[in-house]
């Protein structure tokens, strides 16, 4: 159950070219836009179906997939080489879903509980860009399963944080309006 939602960033909206109900860009197989092979958009902000038409998922292996290939075509570019198309690679999904269960689906075979939890473990912190972080997060999750440390962030007090005070005013000019009736 995916109960954040995303929307995509509102500069997608601004380049002036088709984009999908959640505001993201309709790239070419290149992940070019349309009459610009000069600009691309990849990640989240990028709408794009894989070779069974299904649209590719808003993780971060596609961004970075996506981010390798544009760095690749825009070297093919200027080696005049002809451009290909993007493929995603699906290694497979991940999920925690509790205190040591988790589940994981590979091309050739998933799993679940204990096992799959450790991969997920494993897996992530084996992702992560060098041993320093590595450790600290290893500490960190360590520290949340031994202390059993929720794993919710409230963020409350101030809100004067870029964004909030004029989405805050909008509402306040939003209800004054509905109460005076204009
Ligand atoms: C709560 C949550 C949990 C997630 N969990 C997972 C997970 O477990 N595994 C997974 O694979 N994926 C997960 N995702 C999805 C993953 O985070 C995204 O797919 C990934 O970050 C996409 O990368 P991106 O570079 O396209 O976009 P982002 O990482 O969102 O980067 C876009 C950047 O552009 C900046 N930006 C936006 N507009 C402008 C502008 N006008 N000017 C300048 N900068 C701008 C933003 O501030 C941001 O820094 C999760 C997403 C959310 C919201």
């Amino acid at each position: 159950m995916w109960a954040a939602g995303v929307a995509a960033s509102p500069l997608g909206r601004k380049l002036g070219v088709p984009v999908d109900r959640a505001g993201r860009v309709l790239v070419q197989p290149d992940l070019s836009i349309p009459d610009h092979p000069e600009v691309f958009v990849i990640g989240d902000l990028a709408s794009l179906q894989d070779e069974h038409g299904k649209m590719l998922p808003g993780v971060a292996p596609v961004a970075l997939q996506q981010g390798k290939w544009v760095a690749k075509t825009i070297a093919r570019d200027l080696e005049h080489q002809p451009r290909r198309n993007f493929h995603y690679h699906d290694k497979g999904s991940l999920a925690t879903i509790g205190r040591a269960a988790g589940v994981a689906q590979f091309p050739k075979f998933s799993l679940s509980g204990y096992f799959a939890w450790l991969s997920w473990l494993f897996i992530h912190i084996f992702f992560l860009i060098g041993f320093r972080n590595r450790i600290l997060v290893m500490i960190q999750w360590a520290w949340s399963y031994l202390t059993y440390e929720r794993g919710a962030r409230l963020i409350t007090g101030s809100n004067e944080l870029p964004g909030w005070t004029a989405s805050k005013r909008q509402e306040e000019s939003e209800s004054a309006s509905l109460k005076t009736g204009t």
